[in-house]
């Protein structure tokens, strides 16, 4: 164990997740296991500058692992995008005598645990929590599969209308890069197309394969669209066209939005939770910094911070070969 850490402060930043709290829970029941003080740190950057700081023991995270959201609020700061905010931030930790740091958060949190580190030399560790799977260095991140199943279950009840009345229904899903929630959203929800940004299926295409679907007597369909979707059209202008060139499709529109980001976290992501801030705690006890961890192959692992950020995640091509052939 590292003699310098005595205390650590964990935050949550960016957009929300469900399975923050789990996380939360799990450092600062980690830190009181290995005897040391954990500060949970409140708004995020935000709060660090402010100082809004409050000890927390194994006690004070009972009864969180199940509620979504994150009991340490989060907040996006302006302020320590500038090195005098980030100065203020060093001031407080140093006052309250924090000597290493968890986040939990998404890209922007991450870029923003590097520059401090670097500036200040204050040991970081990021834990992955973002809806949206586009964090490089992890197959999952926190809150993607809470994700998945609020989707899922709310396609599931739109299906219940949309073949009562011979509908066909464009689902926007969040993911502003990235499809992941809606290519396993929409494999998982039995969706007869499905839209990602990283490709373009083409306007005629989906015309073709709406075509067939409702020949092959389909009595509904559905259609998952990503937000960052790049046919060109945005989820209402697809729906217009659709209806233009093809009539004899009844079309709505659904857009998820927020719901997405909320709700109880599934089992799968308080367990990964669980598991990423042990790990997070003993890497910083370990003397190690600027990483992320992650999962991979089913087993918690550790990347630099640097390569989390700039690298990409690749959508499961095998999984849109699944969905092209469960849409015959
Ligand atoms: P999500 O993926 O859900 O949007 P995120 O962590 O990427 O989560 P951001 O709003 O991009 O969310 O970043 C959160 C906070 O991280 C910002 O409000 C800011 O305080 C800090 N941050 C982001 N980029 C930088 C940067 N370049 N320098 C310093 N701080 C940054």
């Amino acid at each position: 164990m590292s003699a310098e850490i005595k205390k650590i402060g964990v935050f949550t930043s960016g957009g929300d997740s469900p399975g923050m709290n789990a996380a939360i829970r799990s450092v600062v029941r980690t830190c009181a296991y290995m005897k040391i003080d954990c500060m949970g740190i409140y708004r995020g950057y935000q709060g660090m500058i402010e100082g809004d700081f409050k000890p927390m023991d194994a006690r004070s995270v009972n009864n969180i692992i199940n509620k979504g959201g994150t009991i340490l609020k989060s907040a996006r700061s302006m302020e320590f995008q500038t090195k005098e905010g980030r100065k203020k931030a060093y001031d407080q930790l140093q006052a309250a005598g924090i000597d290493a740091l968890v986040v939990i958060g998404g890209d922007g949190s991450f870029t923003g645990a590097l520059i401090f580190n670097k500036e200040y030399n204050v040991p970081i560790i990021g834990i992955p929590g973002t809806i949206d799977n586009d964090i490089f260095g992890t197959t999952y991140t926190l809150g993607f599969d809470t994700a998945l199943n609020t989707v899922v279950d709310v396609i599931d009840k739109i299906r219940d209308t949309a073949s009562s009345h011979n509908r066909l229904f464009f689902i926007e899903v969040m993911g502003r890069d990235v499809g992941h929630i809606a290519l396993n959203a929409g494999v998982g929800a039995g969706a007869e197309e499905i839209l990602i940004p990283e490709e373009n299926l083409g306007l005629e295409r989906l015309l073709e394969s709406l075509k067939r679907s409702k020949e092959s007597g389909k009595s509904s369909s559905i259609v998952v669209v990503a937000e960052g979707d790049k046919t060109g059209k945005n989820v209402f202008e697809l729906k217009e066209y659709v209806e233009e060139h093809l009539p004899i499709y009844d079309c709505r529109v659904s857009v998820l939005g927020h719901m997405q980001r909320g709700g109880s976290p599934s089992c799968f992501d308080r367990v990964l939770a669980s598991r990423m801030g042990v790990k997070a705690v003993e890497a910083l006890l370990e003397g190690k910094s600027s990483l992320m961890v992650g999962i991979q192959d089913n087993k918690i692992t550790l990347t630099p911070i640097s390569k989390a950020i700039k690298g990409h995640t690749k959508i499961d091509k095998e999984l849109m070969r699944v969905s092209d052939i469960m849409t015959i």
